[in-house]
């Protein structure tokens, strides 16, 4: 007997007939003895259809209200699960974030969660109950709904885990695990079978939609048997988030590659080279309260140099707007940029062991004539920017050039 946190994605409980077969999996486990606590997502298309009807009205929607407009999505869906259960002979109680008291700060549309009141779960676990609580939102200490960002109901997920020290975490969604990249770009991407939580961590931060970062940094510090599964299979065992290395095994060289289409590139061009200049190019970027990821300087050359930097593509005309008055303020020559780029990024502790991967990714891309913008690259990563059209081309290819392809 064990105690199970399931986590339902949007596809999974995408209609009353999944919603339906969710239950059914819910009462097999519940059959077989464990404790369950469920989470959802809202139904797929709902959380997109709430934003668009909230920017009717404002544009730039007031976050505290989109967030009690964007959380009634997992709130019908709890209900309906709930439902469900109970048409099975299942007992089944739903939570809101609030009703459990899922405790966040107070950053709108991007929540932390910060503690998690289990108490009325306990007790309806040890009355038997299923417990159902609606991923993706909480409450802040006044009170008011927050959400957690987009794809959040991981993080709820996890945090459910680690609050009540369930013996796993199970994440269901409409693949049957992690993928050697995703499968919808790549048809011969591989399951994994295990993936290191570090390698995890880089996927999830580099872009891949599988798991909200959040959700694998709060595996990590809690020690959450964390599981991807598929909702639509019966069998299968997933993909199983690893802590320690199994060194018996001999590791590929590359375990995935992530890519990212939401960034923009800022160039500043012609800056005086001289102490402090990072500092102030990215010091007001940072006080508008724009992230930053990518970040290249030139070494100077005739006592100027050029500085580069990738943002989230939703703030690139902010970040222009900001840099405009940078430029006069420190006499850089020219401020410049482009959306249309994307990040493609290979991922694995193998790399820690082999030489040659990085030219190996670049002399790939060369081959098809892809000209790489920036690099970066850490112990078990690489990045390049490139020109969005070439997105697919470029993780194809890469895919292929490291050998991830499933045995044929
Ligand atoms: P859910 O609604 O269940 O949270 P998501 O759409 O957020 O599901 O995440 C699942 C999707 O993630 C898959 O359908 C797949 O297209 C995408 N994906 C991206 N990278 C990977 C990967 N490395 N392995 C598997 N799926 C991936
Ligand atoms: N419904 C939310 C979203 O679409 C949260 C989630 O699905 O995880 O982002
Ligand atoms: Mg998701």
């Amino acid at each position: 007997m064990a105690l199970i946190v399931q986590k339902y994605g949007g596809t999974s409980v995408g209609s009353p007939d999944r919603i339906k077969n969710v239950a059914r999996r819910v009462a097999k486990f519940k059959a077989q003895g464990h404790d369950i606590v469920v989470v959802v997502s809202a139904m797929s298309g709902e959380t997109n259809r709430l934003i668009a009807l909230a920017k009717e009205i404002q544009a730039q929607p007031d976050p505290r209200e989109l967030d009690v407009i964007v959380s009634t999505g997992e709130q019908v869906t709890i209900g309906l699960l709930a439902m469900a259960l109970k048409e099975q002979g299942v007992d089944a109680v739903s939570y809101t974030g609030g009703q459990v008291k899922i405790l966040t700060d107070s950053a709108h549309t991007k929540a932390r969660i910060q503690h998690i009141d289990d108490a009325n779960m306990r007790a309806d676990l040890n009355a038997g109950r299923v417990v159902i609580v609606a991923g993706f939102q909480g409450v802040d200490a006044e009170g008011n709904i927050t959400t957690l960002g987009r794809g959040g109901s991981d993080t709820s997920g996890v945090a459910l885990a680690a609050a009540l020290k369930a013996d796993e975490c199970q994440i269901y969604t409409d693949v049957d695990g992690v993928y050697t990249t995703d499968p919808r770009v790549v048809p011969e991407a591989r399951k994994l079978s295990t993936i290191t939580f570090e390698e995890m961590l880089e996927l999830a931060s580099l872009g891949s939609k599988i798991l909200q970062i959040r959700s694998v940094e709060f595996a990590g510090k809690y020690n959450v048997k964390l599981r991807v599964l598929s909702s639509f299979q019966e069998e299968g065992e997933g993909t199983l988030i690893t802590f320690e290395e199994d060194s018996t095994v001999e590791k590929p060289v590359i375990s995935g590659i992530a890519f990212n289409r939401d960034e923009a590139r800022i160039n500043v061009i012609g800056v005086p080279d001289k102490p402090g200049i990072a500092y102030q190019i990215l010091g007001p970027v940072a006080d508008a309260n724009i992230d930053v990821d990518m970040i290249i300087q030139n070494v100077g050359q005739d006592g100027t140099t050029d500085f580069s930097f990738t943002v989230p593509k939703g703030e690139f005309p902010r970040a222009l707007k900001v840099l405009d008055e940078v430029k006069k303020h420190v006499g850089a020559r020219e401020v410049s940029g482009d959306d249309k780029i994307c990040k493609v990024s290979i991922v694995g502790v193998g790399m820690r062991s082999h030489v040659g991967v990085a030219s190996t990714m670049f002399r790939t891309l060369a081959e098809e004539g892809i000209n790489i913008q920036m690099i970066s690259t850490s112990e078990i990563k690489i990045s390049v920017v490139l020109d969005e059209k070439y997105l697919e081309l470029a993780v194809r290819v890469l895919h292929k050039a490291f050998g991830l392809e499933q045995a044929a």
